[in-house]
C-alpha cells in the first residue's frame, strides 16, 4: 500500500449510521436542518467565537465573506502567493485585485514588514494565511490594520484547531475562514465555515450563501453555497474525535522532529512560541545539499510514498493572472525560494512511527 500525503480522518461506520438516522426519518436533507444547525452551535462553542456561518466548501466561503465587505470593484487585498489556488482566486473572482507580499522565512506567512510598502489608496483589505497551520502575526497584522483602516480576513483553512494563549485562530481579524475538506484535519467530508463577531455579518452571509433571499425578498445576487445535513453530520461525528486525531498527529511530527531536524540540507519550521498547533502538514526545505527538492520526491516516489510539492507553483505565477501588474514570482524572493524546494511529507492521524521512520531513513540516505 503507497502511503499518501495525507489520509482522511473518518468515524466509525456505525458512528456516522446513528448520526444520519434521524435523517431518514424527516426526508429534510439539506437547508439549515437540524445537523446543520446542530454543527454551527457546537463550533461556536467549541472555537470560543461568536459567529459561525457553515458553507458546502471553505473556498466559497472565502468568496462570499469579500463579496459581504462590499469593497469598492477594483480594491486592492494584500496577501501572499504561497498558498492554495482559492486564496487568490477567491479576491479576483469577486473583482478585487490580490496585491502579492512575500513570507518570511521562518514559517512562511505574510512578511509583516513587507506589508506598509505595499499600502496605496486602494487597499482595502489584508487577506493572510496561516499557512500550514502556522499562525501569522497577528498582533502586528491588526496594528498595521487599524492604522490604515483595512479589514482582515484570515485564510485558516489550515489552522483549525490552533490555538494561542488559549484563543482559537476564529477568533483573529475581522474574519476567518475555514476549510472542511476531506484532506484537512477537520472534515465535514467537504466544507467550510466562517467565524466572525460583527453582527451585521450574520444577516448578509446567510443570504448570500442562499441566493441572496431573505424570505420571499431577492436582496442580494447570491449563489448556493449551503452545507448539506450529510456533510454537517460528519462534522458533528468528526468533531467528537478531534482532539485525540490532533494527539495521533503530534506523535507523528515529534518522529519527523527526532529524526530530521539538525540534518544537513534539510530546514524545518520551527514550533511557534505560546501556540498549540494542529500538526496539519510537515514542510520540510531540501536546499539542495547531495539532492534537489525533485530528486527527493522522485527517490520517495519510487518507494510508493507520496510527498507534495505544496506550494508550488506559487499564485502570482498562474497563467491566469499573467494579465495582473501585480503578478510576477520575482516580486515575493522569499515565496520562490521555498516553493522551489519544500515538500510536505506524509502526515495524518494514522501514521504509524514506523512509517514515519521509514520514510525519514530513505531521505536521510
Ligand atoms: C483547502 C484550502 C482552501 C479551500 O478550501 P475548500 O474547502 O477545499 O474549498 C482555501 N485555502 C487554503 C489555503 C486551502 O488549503
Amino acid at each position: 500500500m503507497p502511503i499518501q500525503v495525507t489520509r482522511s480522518s473518518m468515524p466509525s461506520f456505525e458512528e456516522y449510521c446513528e448520526e444520519i438516522r434521524e435523517l431518514w426519518d424527516s426526508h429534510w436533507l439539506t437547508n439549515m436542518g437540524v445537523k446543520h444547525n446542530a454543527l454551527t452551535s457546537e463550533l461556536e462553542r467549541y472555537l470560543g467565537v461568536k459567529h459561525v456561518t457553515l458553507y458546502t466548501n471553505g473556498h466559497l466561503a472565502l468568496e462570499n465573506v469579500l463579496e459581504a465587505m462590499h469593497f469598492p470593484c477594483g480594491s486592492e487585498i494584500i496577501t501572499t502567493p504561497f498558498t492554495f489556488a482559492s486564496t487568490t482566486h477567491a479576491i479576483a473572482r469577486n473583482g478585487l485585485i490580490p496585491v502579492f507580499c512575500d513570507v518570511n522565512e521562518r514559517d512562511y506567512t505574510i512578511d509583516t514588514d513587507k506589508i506598509e510598502a505595499l499600502i496605496t489608496e486602494k487597499t482595502a483589505a489584508i487577506l493572510p494565511v496561516h499557512v500550514y497551520g502556522n499562525l501569522c502575526d497577528v498582533e502586528k497584522i491588526a496594528q498595521i490594520a487599524n492604522k490604515h483602516g483595512l479589514k482582515v480576513i484570515y485564510d485558516a483553512a489550515h489552522a483549525f484547531g490552533v490555538t494561542k494563549k488559549g484563543v482559537s485562530t476564529a477568533c483573529m481579524g475581522d474574519a476567518s475562514m475555514f476549510s472542511f475538506h476531506a484532506t484537512k484535519v477537520y472534515n465535514t467530508i467537504e466544507g467550510g465555515a466562517l467565524c466572525y463577531s460583527d453582527d451585521a455579518l450574520v444577516q448578509v452571509l446567510t443570504d448570500l450563501r442562499n441566493f441572496g433571499l431573505c424570505g420571499e425578498e431577492g436582496r442580494y445576487i447570491g449563489g448556493n453555497a449551503k452545507m448539506n445535513e450529510f456533510q454537517a453530520a460528519m462534522g458533528l461525528c468528526n468533531l467528537r474525535h478531534l482532539e485525540g486525531e490532533i494527539e495521533k498527529r503530534r506523535v507523528a511530527v515529534e518522529r519527523y522532529r527526532a529524526r530530521l531536524s539538525g540534518v544537513k540540507g534539510i530546514k524545518l519550521c520551527d514550533e511557534q512560541p505560546e501556540v498549540k498547533s494542529n500538526y496539519a502538514y510537515f514542510p520540510a526545505v531540501f536546499d539542495g545539499y547531495k539532492y534537489t527538492r525533485d530528486e527527493v520526491f522522485e527517490r520517495l516516489k519510487a518507494n510508493d510514498i507520496i510527498a507534495r510539492k505544496y506550494f508550488y507553483p506559487l499564485t502570482n505565477g498562474f497563467a491566469c493572472y499573467d494579465s495582473f501588474e501585480t503578478a510576477g514570482t520575482d516580486k515575493t524572493p522569499v515565496a520562490t525560494h521555498i516553493a522551489e524546494r519544500v515538500l510536505t511529507l506524509p502526515l495524518y492521524a494514522d501514521l504509524s512511527v514506523e512509517d514515519v521512520d521509514r520514510i525519514c531513513d530513505i531521505i536521510l540516505q
